[in-house]
């Protein structure tokens, strides 16, 4: 199974244990501390050992950390939870998947869209990760030539192209030169146009296809719902 088909709660103790130092030392993290912070619950705690992500050792005990004990006794309060190195591959996996939909989510237009060489260039984001999100759902790809960029605080999202016909006047925005007939212009229908030159000018890449952060794929950034925290 894909750990992107894992749920939020789970995605975020993943992310959690790999980047926390204590989960990996003996120590380890509180359960208590992870379900809290994560929104989780025992059985999200149990699913994930069960998976090899994750192992429990009882607290004041002197027994090696191990997978089982997590499934006996997920809600008792000494339970100390440790990463596995599967767990820790996972956790960069998960990591670098939730750093695309995270960057959709507070700087795409519209709630969450933006081309891919943005999402590439700002956020590092590599084709892996947006062929893996998509297959499972956590984004849309629109095909096409699609610019974007910010002003006034928003990310303005620009594209397809279209060629200007006898009708189009509008000068552009930024140079004001009068459109030639068959000229390409960049307009996303509610804000000024722009001419090739001055578009490309401004979103700083060439235009790629359209990602778009799903309903499903927006229940994994920001804060956890109201039913996960209940
Ligand atoms: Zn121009």
């Amino acid at each position: 199974m894909s750990p992107l088909k894992l749920s939020p709660p789970r995605w975020r103790i993943l992310r959690l244990l790999g980047t926390n130092h204590a989960s990996a030392t003996r120590a380890g993290l509180r359960a208590t501390y992870i379900r809290d912070l994560c929104a989780a619950t025992p059985a999200d705690l149990a699913a994930l050992a069960d998976l090899g992500y994750l192992t429990g050792r009882l607290h004041g005990t002197s027994d090696a950390p191990g997978a089982e004990i997590v499934l006996a006794i997920a809600a008792d309060r000494n339970l100390r939870i440790h990463s596995t190195p599967a767990g820790k591959s996972t956790a960069a996996i998960l990591e670098a998947a939730y750093r695309a939909l995270n960057h959709l989510h507070v700087y795409g237009a519209y709630g969450g869209a933006l081309p891919v060489a943005v999402l590439h260039h700002d956020a590092g984001v590599g084709l892996d990760t947006l062929t893996q999100l998509q297959r499972h759902g956590h984004v849309n790809t629109t095909p096409g030539g699609f610019l974007s960029w910010r002003s006034g605080g928003h990310t303005h999202l620009y594209g397809p192209p279209f060629n200007a016909g006898p009708y189009d006047s509008d000068p552009c925005a930024t140079c004001g030169t009068p459109p030639t007939i068959g000229a390409r212009i960049w307009a996303d229908g509610y804000r000024d146009a722009y001419c090739d030159r001055c578009a490309r000018h401004h979103a700083g890449s060439s235009p790629t296809s359209l990602v778009t952060l799903t309903r499903l794929g927006t229940g994994y950034v920001g804060r956890p719902t109201p039913q996960e925290l209940s």
